[in-house]
């Protein structure tokens, strides 16, 4: 009944892609640019191969998507892009979510950063509509991360969660730490919090994050002042405030997507990591598909990522994928391995 027509313009799955510049490393390799973006949907990679004879050739290969971001495109032209057409939707019960897919070092973290600031500024603005204001609407954050198949709350010292299905079927993640933010700054502190909470072993940061899934969620809440009628008699002004949900908006850095096939490493903890990053890949996949041709049954139960997101995935909801793709030769095989699971999303 809620302006139905104004949600409908908002996609339900959109499959975005975004190509990174040449780094210094890789120029001063004089490595080759192999993506070719022709306009705002069209890419192709022009494959480097080797015939038996060792002479070289190049193979061609064609993508469309909803949008291809070059690698001039801002970090603002894509919030604008991807999330900014959905955060009014938010406040109309929608929940959403926003993934980052691809290997590491392509561009996942860089585009996810500002995401969540950018659209936490627009939230806070239409808090203050009169609309919103008069029904008392709330914004509140929460951060965690997926590490090996586990949750860990990256705002409340990498305490680990639980996981627990109530008797409507809602998820709810034991002991999450969730906080109502009413500025940009108090968002921006949260997150730069999060963030020097991220995994990281002795190995270095950029390393050990990329095996983790990290979840930084935007909820929107009512806020509903219960008045206590015995207290009321006793004309105690105390009022016993509880919540509501309205929406909600998920932003999802994933786990490098190379980091799915260390199945076969010599470390038996990283292969145990990689089977679950490749499980949790296979199976959003699924939920996502599954999503785009409105099936009844979603297949959450494959993963802990996609069942953390079930209450994501059903009723009124909206996914963006952002495939990152680097853009030097030696990543070939990798970008070709995003772009045809991004393909395969669309
Ligand atoms: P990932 O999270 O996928 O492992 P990062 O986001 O850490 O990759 O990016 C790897 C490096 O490339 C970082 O130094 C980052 O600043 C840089 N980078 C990524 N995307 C862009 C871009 N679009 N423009 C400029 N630099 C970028
Ligand atoms: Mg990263």
């Amino acid at each position: 009944k809620e302006t139905a027509g104004r949600e409908n313009n908002v996609a339900k799955i959109k499959v975005v892609v975004r190509k990174r510049p040449l780094n210094r490393k890789e120029l001063s390799r004089k490595e080759e640019d192999i993506i070719d973006v022709h306009d705002s949907s069209f890419l192709t990679v022009h494959e480097p191969k080797l015939k038996v004879d060792l002479t070289a050739y190049v193979e061609k290969h064609e993508f469309c998507f909803d949008a291809v971001l070059d690698e001039h495109v801002s970090n603002d032209e894509v919030y604008r892009e991807t999330v900014e057409p959905i955060v009014p939707i938010i406040f109309q019960r929608t929940k959403a979510t926003c993934f980052a897919y691809g290997q590491t070092g392509s561009g996942k973290t860089y585009t996810m950063q500002p995401l969540p600031l950018r659209a936490a500024q627009d939230m806070v603005r239409l808090l203050h509509q009169p609309v919103y204001r008069n029904q008392n609407f709330k914004l509140w954050l929460s951060y965690f991360e997926i590490y090996g198949g586990k949750l860990f709350d990256l705002l409340s010292d990498r305490r680990q969660l639980l996981m627990r299905e109530d008797g409507k079927k809602q998820v709810c993640i034991v002991g999450l730490q969730e906080f109502e933010v009413s500025d940009v700054q108090i968002v921006k502190e949260y997150i730069e919090r999060g963030n020097s909470a991220r995994s990281t072993g002795s190995t270095g940061a950029n390393e050990e994050s990329s095996r983790s899934h990290a979840i930084l969620q935007l909820a929107v809440k009512k806020h509903i002042i219960v008045k206590d009628a015995k207290r009321q008699r006793d004309r105690d002004a105390n009022e016993a405030k509880s919540t509501k949900a309205v929406g909600k908006i998920s932003f999802i850095d994933l786990a490098g997507s190379e980091r799915g096939a260390d199945t076969t490493d010599n470390d038996r903890q990283t292969r145990i990591e990689g089977a679950e990053i490749n499980k949790s890949l296979l199976a959003l996949k699924e939920c996502i598909r599954a999503l785009d041709n409105d099936q009844i049954h979603i297949p959450f139960r494959g993963s802990k990522l996609t069942e953390v997101l079930r209450d994501s995935f059903v009723g009124n909801s909206r996914t963006v994928m952002i495939s990152c793709i680097s853009p030097n030769a030696g990543s070939c095989e990798h970008t070709l391995n995003t772009l045809r699971y991004a393909d395969r999303v669309k």
